[in-house]
């Protein structure tokens, strides 16, 4: 199955990086998230002190990783890529750590997944921009305090409850981010576009960006698949006609919906009334880890006012059922 809303970097993603915006004003939309850091990393440069650490959060694709480049550039020093689930000791992070230089980044994707012991280490260095690392053995075990230079921490996570307090608190900026937009995301398409020298009618960075589910990453994904299809059939030229049916052929409904959607939303109807329906249950019955539903198809399921979350379990929406084409639970309680 072609699974367009997956939400790991994959290996045609990374191959344009090109299409990774370099600057803030690159950076298309978050427009208070972006006049808020323009103004704190100016006061950090202008005191000579590395930002504060920086803990963002949203569903995959908004721009997360992006950021935390554009820091490290306006800041003046270099990226350093961790994920919470590949740090597994505290060794691991200690040798991270240890090779920071003043002004970098450190940038630690799905930081709700670290290990309570690594977290531990990281007290310390977020706040005194010190490393505790012990040594010897038995009777003689002792901890080395060595200090790092001032860098600043930019941590991602899809989940921010997931987080524990004290990691959390002591992230000086924390910033959610929001589903873009469509005349946001119409820009990202046409900006791409442009980077891919390819030619698009406006009709079809409409239908494009209509179609990505606010996320700028599917977006892109969208784009590179719709550019095959134009090459094919049409020299290379992106009309809106062939974006719509190369869109349809890739089983991308009007709203973004894709084939786990349907599955999402036909499950909890038919099988569960409707709900409400624990997301295990759910999940289950449609062979979907819980996890991916709950990380990547059920925040945009919710932004569409599709589903909704109660104590009880999910529960599908009249919109929802709309949209299916299917009568049901109109609200009413006759
Ligand atoms: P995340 O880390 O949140 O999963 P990324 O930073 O990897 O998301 O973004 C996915 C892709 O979307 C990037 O490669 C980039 O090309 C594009 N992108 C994300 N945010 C923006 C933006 N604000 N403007 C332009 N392109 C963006």
């Amino acid at each position: 199955e072609d699974r367009l809303m997956d939400s790991r970097e994959l290996a045609q993603d990374e191959k344009e990086s090109s299409l990774r915006p370099g600057t803030l004003d690159e950076y298309i939309g978050q427009q208070s998230l972006k006049d808020n850091l323009r103004v704190f990393i100016q006061a950090a440069r202008s005191r000579n002190e590395a930002l504060d650490h920086v803990l963002l959060y949203g569903p995959p694709g908004l721009g997360k990783t992006t950021l935390a480049y554009i820091l490290a550039r306006e800041m003046g020093g270099q990226l350093r890529m961790a994920s919470g689930p590949a740090i597994e000791k505290s060794g691991d992070l200690a040798a991270i750590l240890s090779t920071i230089e003043p002004g970098d980044v450190l940038f630690i994707d799905e930081i709700h997944r670290l290990p309570r012991q690594v977290e531990e280490i990281l007290y310390p260095a977020m706040e005194d921009y010190c490393l505790d690392i012990v040594v010897g053995k038995d009777a003689g075990v002792h901890t080395i305090r060595l200090s790092l230079p001032p860098f600043t921490l930019v941590g991602a996570t899809t989940r921010a409850g997931d987080l524990s307090a004290p990691l959390r608190d002591r992230f000086g900026i924390v910033s959610q981010l929001e589903y873009y937009g469509l005349p946001e995301l119409e820009k990202i398409v046409d900006r791409t576009s442009r980077v891919m020298n390819t030619d698009t009618e406006p009709g079809a960075r409409r239908e494009i960006a209509r179609r990505s589910r606010g996320t700028p990453r599917i977006a892109n994904r969208l784009f590179r698949r719709v550019r095959d299809f134009a090459q094919v059939f049409n020299d290379g030229f992106v009309t809106e006609d062939i974006a719509r049916e190369a869109l349809d052929r890739l089983k991308v409904d009007h709203m973004g919906l894709d084939s786990v959607d349907y599955r999402y939303l036909t499950g909890l109807i038919d099988r569960f009334q409707g709900g409400p329906a624990g997301l295990e249950a759910l999940a289950a019955s449609i062979g979907e880890e819980s996890t991916t539903l709950e990380d990547m198809y059920e925040p945009y399921l919710l932004q569409i006012g599709f589903i909704n979350r109660t104590p009880r379990g999910r529960v599908a929406t009249p919109r929802a059922y709309a949209h299916l084409g299917r009568k049901g639970d109109d609200g009413c309680q006759n």
